[in-house]
Formats: C-alpha cells, structure tokens, sequence
C-alpha cells in the first residue's frame, strides 16, 4: 500500500439504508476502515425505517432480498414485514461492529470536487465540512415521499398523511379513512386496515395489474433446518434468484404472448377474489401487463368485496374540510386521509448540489436526463460511485443483486487507488455514451415503452429508472472494474512533471 494508504485514504458513505450498510460492511471485510458512513436520519435502515405503514413488507422473496454475504436462516415468512427487516439491517450494524463509523442525524447538502487533490469536500447540514477521497452515494432510489397536489389539502379537518410517514398516533379503529391512490403500497394498506376501520375509500386513478404473492410463513422446522445447514438456505436463495430471473420476461419484455400470460395470471387472481363483474371492470387495468409496476397481493382485490369498503374511480376534484370532493359533485367525508401516492423518483435525480470537474454540477449534466456508466458513475464526477443510480432498478427481483454489483465496483476502483496512487478515476464520456446508447436502444424492446405513463418515465419521456434486462447480465457487466474505462490521473504522473520543472529551472539556472 501507498503512503497514501488507508488511514490517509477517507471515504465517505452518504445514507445508511441496505446499500451504505452493504458497503460499509464489505470495506470492513477488506480491512477498510477509513470511512464514515453520514445518515441524515435518527437512525439506519432507510426503507425500512421510514415505511412502517400497516402491512408494509418487501415484495421479494427474503432469501432473495437480503444481502447474500449476510444470508438470515429466521425470516418469519416469504415475504417478511418491514420491522423484521429493519431488525435485520439494525443486527447487521452492531454484528459488524458499524456504529463506529456512523454519524447519524447528518445531511450532506453539497459536495464539490477538487482536481488538484483528488478529493470531495461534503458539507453537512450543520456547516461542517469532511473531506472523501473516494464518495459512494447510497442516498436510496425511492425516498423521500411524493405528495400530490391537490386544491384545499391544508382545509381538511382530520389527519392526512402519506404511507412513508405513517402516523402512529392516529388510531384508525372504527374511523372513516381514504386511501388515495392504487400503488404498491396501497395493495398493501387497504386489506390490512379494512378490517379495523368503520369505512375505507379508496380513490383509484387508475388500476393495476396484481399478480398472487402466495405468501406463507416458514415453520419452526424449516428455520431450524436452514439454521443447522446453512447450504439449504443458499440454496433456497439460489432456487427462488433464478425463479426470479427465469419469471423475468413476463414484466419487462414488450411481448404479446408474455403479456397475455401475464393478463390470464392477473385476471385468473381478479376472478377468484372478486365476484360482482361490475367491480371486476372497475378494478382491470387498461394498459399492457407490465408497462406500469406489476404488484403482487394475495387479499387486496378480496378487500374491495367488504360491505366497508368503496372504490372510487371518479378523479379527486378537491379536499375540503370534511374529505374529498371527487369532480361529479359528491363529498366524500372522512375522518382520516392516507396518500398512498409514492415517491419522489431518486435515482434518476441529484440528491443534492454535486459540483465535478470544471465547476459543473450533476443536476446540468443530468439536464437531459439521468446517465451514467452502469448507473455507477458519471462522466466529470470522478471518485463519485452511486449505488442505485439511474437504470439500475430491476422490475423483477431484488434491488439488492444489483447493489452489490456496484459495491464490488467501487470496492475495487478503492483498492486500485490505495495501492497505485491514483487521484482519480473519471469515466469516459465516450464509454457513458456508447453504454446508454445501448440502455436505450433496448428500451423500446421493453414493456414499459408500450405506451402507459408511469413512474418509470422521467419528463423527457424517457426510462431512465429500469434496467431493460436480467439482473444477471448487470451483474456480470458490472462487479468488474474495467480500469480502461476510466480516465485516471496518478499523483505520479504531477510528482515527474515537477521534477521535470525542477530539473528544467536548474538547467536554466546554471551559467
Ligand atoms: C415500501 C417499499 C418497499 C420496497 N420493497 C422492495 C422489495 O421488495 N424489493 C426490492 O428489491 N426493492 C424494494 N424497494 C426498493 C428499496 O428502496 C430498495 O430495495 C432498498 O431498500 C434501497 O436501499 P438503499 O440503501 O439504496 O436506499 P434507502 O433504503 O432509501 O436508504 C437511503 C438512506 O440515505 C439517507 N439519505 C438520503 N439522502 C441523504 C443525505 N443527503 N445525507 C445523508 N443521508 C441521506 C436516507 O435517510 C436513507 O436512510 C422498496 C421500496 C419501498 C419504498
């Protein structure tokens, strides 16, 4: 190692959700302890920290959805609520011993590059300044909550708040609630309060496509099994990854017969939870299988046969102060409103202000649209590797298989730096172009070009959200460093130049 070593070698991590956790945990593992990990929150977890709405869980099978270096034999079910995971996250942080390097409740708000040092300085929110050699931003992709606007929101009289930011003082029970909106989410809050709440509306802009989830929780003897041999857990990821990937095409491939799977799949799931046909109409999608997010609940369409439950398709007019009016006149009173209405689309966005080479910041390079080299890195933002950044979310498995494709790419880019005294590495504007060429190229083979709008689609019409593929082909095209992609300065390469001047001065100098 270099004099400019580990110690001397500061790497920042921003956020502690599953991606900073991750890459803090693989740098330890590497005998990496020059870092700081910032969360601008009280504590870690992202994700799974802030949604804690009823019936919040992943939507990923838990052997696939955890991290595969840290594999957990005690997932109660397939598909595990959000506080389990939370807890997974909070025993991987005192496991790992990671305390010691977090500082909770500090925002980074800007980071600026300089070439002559080969470093960030990151401001936090306080004002005070720490210097990275290395950036590895896991500011997550869907964070921070969407809200709509929507005319006399600040007239209404009861409790209004979105699912991310659940209100845990308000108690539902025998109360009037609206849910507005028909997303991920809401397939998950609507059957679980319906029971308890006197009356549920549930306003829908348009419906999704839901295929069954088949959730059941493990056995004691299956937890103790894959306790006791830690291959059959390994295998058990390793069946439901591929299920995963091999069930793929049906959500990501713009084609008529996998969508008419897809449909028969959905509609089948309609049927046998829904009977009055009217309602059935109400509740079927009018777009392609796949085009917008394809969400999986075994009980949320059966909700809607509830006597206390409503589906609203007319389109929300205002909010007044006793609940929403919809536009053909009739008030809707409620007591309590939950906005199920997503988040704001982070991976495709600068989180904050990011100024690289020649004083440019990230938000004009992104001007356009968000690129970037394997949605790791951006062309004139060297040391900056962003983990869940633009064309990196999968619509068919874990976020986390590609996560830590980019951790093993940074890692590498670290350890390259440490030891060959590199001050930087920028990727080439050229290899960046030729890659995203080849995103979009395939993008019009996607579904999610089929012609709906979703959250997919950034405002200049483009996908810059997914990756049009499996997460096996990212993976292999991304845990390897390709040095040859990068354009590198070397501390060396300055250190012969002024020996060079030196050399030349003396030449001069002597008579
Ligand atoms: C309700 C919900 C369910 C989901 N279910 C699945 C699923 O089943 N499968 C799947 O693959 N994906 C799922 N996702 C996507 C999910 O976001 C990712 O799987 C994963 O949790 C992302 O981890 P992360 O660490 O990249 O980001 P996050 O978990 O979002 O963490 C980012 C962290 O960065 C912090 N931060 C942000 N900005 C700053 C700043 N400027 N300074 C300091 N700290 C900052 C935030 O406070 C946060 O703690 C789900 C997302 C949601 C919202």
């Amino acid at each position: 190692m270099s004099e400019r070593g580990s110690t001397d070698f500061p790497i920042a991590i921003i956020g502690a959700g599953f991606a900073g956790i991750g890459a803090a945990f693989r740098l330890k593992q590497e005998g990496i302890e020059s870092f700081t990990m910032f969360e601008r929150a009280g504590e870690i977890g992202g994700t799974w920290r802030d949604n804690t709405y009823p019936g919040c869980a992943c939507d990923v099978q838990s052997h696939v959805y955890s991290l595969s270096f840290e594999q957990n034999p005690y997932w109660s079910r397939r598909f595990s609520e959000y506080w389990e995971i939370q807890d997974y996250l909070l025993g991987l942080v005192d496991k790992w011993e990671l305390r010691e390097h977090l500082q909770l409740n500090t925002e980074i708000v800007n980071a600026e590059f300089d070439e002559a040092a080969g470093a960030w300085t990151l401001t936090t929110d306080g004002g005070e300044t720490f210097t990275a050699r290395v950036v590895l931003a896991g500011v997550g992709g869907l964070v921070d909550p969407a809200y709509p606007t929507i005319d006399g929101m600040d007239d209404f009289s009861g409790e209004m708040f979105h699912t991310a930011r659940w209100n845990h003082d308000v108690d539902l029970t025998s109360k009037n609630v609206a849910v507005v909106g028909t997303g991920a989410s809401a397939v998950q809050v609507v059957p679980t309060i319906a029971p308890e709440v006197a009356k549920l509306t549930v306003f829908q802009r348009s419906a999704g496509w839901v295929v069954p989830k088949f959730d059941t929780e493990y056995s004691a003897r299956a937890k103790r099994l894959a306790v006791r041999f830690p291959f059959l857990l390994r295998v058990s990821r390793f069946l439901k990854y591929w299920l995963s990937e091999i069930l793929g095409p049906l959500v990501f491939l713009d084609s008529k017969i996998l969508s008419a799977i897809g449909t028969w799949l959905s509609k089948w799931n309609l049927r046998r939870q829904v009977k009055d046909p009217e309602l059935r109409e109400k509740l079927t999608p009018d777009f392609q299988f796949g085009c917008k997010r394809v969400l999986i609940s075994d009980d949320y369409w059966a909700a809607f046969e509830r006597d206390n439950v409503e589906l609203v398709t007319e389109p929300i007019d205002a909010i007044q102060r006793e609940g929403l009016r919809t536009k053909d006149g009739v008030l809707h009173a409620v007591d309590v409103i939950v906005l199920a209405t997503g988040y704001l689309l982070g991976l495709a966005a600068a989180p904050f202000r990011v100024v690289g080479l020649g004083g440019r910041s990230l938000a004009e390079a992104w001007e356009k649209g968000a690129v970037a080299y394997k949605g790791m890195t951006v062309s004139g933002f060297p040391n900056w590797f962003i983990m869940m950044g633009p064309n990196t979310g999968p619509g068919h498995t874990s976020v986390l298989v590609f996560t830590e494709a980019q951790i093993e790419h940074a890692l590498q880019a670290i350890k390259k730096m440490m030891t060959e005294d590199i001050k930087y590495c920028d990727v080439r504007q050229d290899v960046q172009d030729r890659y995203n060429e080849g995103i979009q190229g395939r993008m019009k083979h996607m579904v999610w070009a089929s012609g709906c709008t979703s959250w997919y689609l950034s405002n200049d019409g483009k996908n810059h959200s997914l990756f049009p593929g499996f997460a096996w082909e990212y993976v292999l095209r991304s845990r390897r460093l390709h040095l040859a992609d990068y354009q590198v300065a070397y501390f060396e390469d300055e250190r012969q130049l002024e020996e060079v001047d030196t050399a030349e001065e003396g030449l001069a100098a002597a008579p």
